[in-house]
């Protein structure tokens, strides 16, 4: 049986990057407006396609939209992120971010 990956840690390296540790030992490389971009609320969902890396939309684009207030753990599957514009719907559970990660493996293999 597979197991599905988990992250172990996650570390913002600078004020862009969140970079995500995996218990595989793979690393996700995050930039926050990739986050917050391919957020999986069902708010956001209606207007960013799955696997859509870059989505800018500078017209919905508020003040804080991709500063980080805070990553909360959401049982063992899970982050809650809060940004800084007061947006906290977004669940990204492990299997959709690993889905959604940026490094170059996981973009050369969806590509
Ligand atoms: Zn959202
Ligand atoms: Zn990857």
């Amino acid at each position: 049986m597979i197991k599905s990956p988990c992250v172990i840690s996650i570390k913002q390296t600078d004020a862009a990057i969140l970079n995500m540790l995996w218990d595989d030992g793979h690393l996700s490389p995050f930039t926050l407006r990739h986050l917050r971009d391919d957020c999986p609320c069902a708010e956001c969902k209606g207007e960013t396609v799955l696997l859509h890396t870059f989505h800018p939309s500078p017209q919905t684009e508020k003040p804080g939209r991709y500063v980080l207030k805070s990553i909360v753990p959401v049982g063992n599957y899970a982050i809650q992120i809060t940004w800084g514009d007061g947006h906290e719907t977004g669940l990204y559970a492990w299997d959709y971010l690993r889905e959604i990660c940026p490094c170059d493996e996981c973009f050369q293999r969806r590509n």
